[in-house]
């Protein structure tokens, strides 16, 4: 099976996420599972909403569709979580199955400052999907944002949009519909009343005012 692991914070889970999953399934994959991240670094923890919170509403969210699925292992482990250890426990659980890492073009511009980068890259696929309209025009600048010890050796495949790491290994650079939505706009808009009809699921929105989680 093909597996897509789509880590973040999801503070809330919008509809860029889930179009982002959805696209990256049509084209690559069985099932995508999503990791919220228990603490990160980039975030201040006490501005996030609890984890259990957020994988609560992840949940909401991929209730009807059984290509998605959710995971708690970030939050098990607790403390700061890591791809690369969630990478690690994912090999371990599904030996036979083919991984891909997902994540938002953004994400992928900081990958060099991730733990063991070079060490992920080498490990699993991973999926890039676009975040703006103009989204990788220029693959050889892309391969700028991998560690320099990768750089060298990648193979740039410009007709599959994508660079090989090595004989079975590549970053995949997937266009998708641009929707642009993030969680951050979400939690202004709760904050300040504005209205985030059909920028998430109605379900997810009914649950962050139940819960009073960014008001
Ligand atoms: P925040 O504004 O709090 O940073 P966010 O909307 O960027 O939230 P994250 O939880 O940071 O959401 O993102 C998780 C993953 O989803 C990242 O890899 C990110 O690049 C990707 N992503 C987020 N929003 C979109 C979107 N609208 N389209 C495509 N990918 C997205
Ligand atoms: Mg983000």
């Amino acid at each position: 099976m093909r597996i897509g692991i789509f880590g973040g914070t999801f503070n809330p889970v919008h509809y860029g996420h889930l179009r982002a999953a959805e696209e990256a399934a049509v084209k690559f994959l069985d099932k995508v599972v999503f990791v919220p991240a228990h603490i990160t670094l980039d975030k201040v923890p006490a501005q996030a909403v609890n984890s259990k919170l957020r994988l609560e509403m992840i949940n909401i969210a991929i209730k009807d569709n059984r290509k998605f699925e959710s995971s708690d292992i970030e939050i098990k482990r607790g403390g700061i979580s890591y791809s690369y250890d969630t990478v690690v426990q994912f090999k371990k659980m599904y030996p036979g199955d083919e991984l891909y890492f997902i994540v938002g073009e953004d994400a992928y511009k900081h990958i060099k400052s991730w733990k063991n980068a070079s060490a992920i890259l080498n490990e699993i696929n991973f999926i890039v999907v676009s975040r703006s309209k103009l989204g990788f025009k220029n693959l050889a600048k892309l391969a700028g944002f991998l560690p320099d010890n990768l750089k060298e050796n990648i193979v740039i495949d410009y007709n599959g949009n994508r660079f090989a790491m090595h004989r079975n290994i590549a970053v995949y650079f997937l266009k998708i519909t641009v929707l642009d939505i993030s969680s951050t706009d979400i939690r202004n808009n709760f904050k300040n009343n504005i209205s985030n009809l059909f920028l998430l699921p109605n379900e997810v929105i009914k649950y962050i005012i139940n819960n009073k989680l960014y008001s």
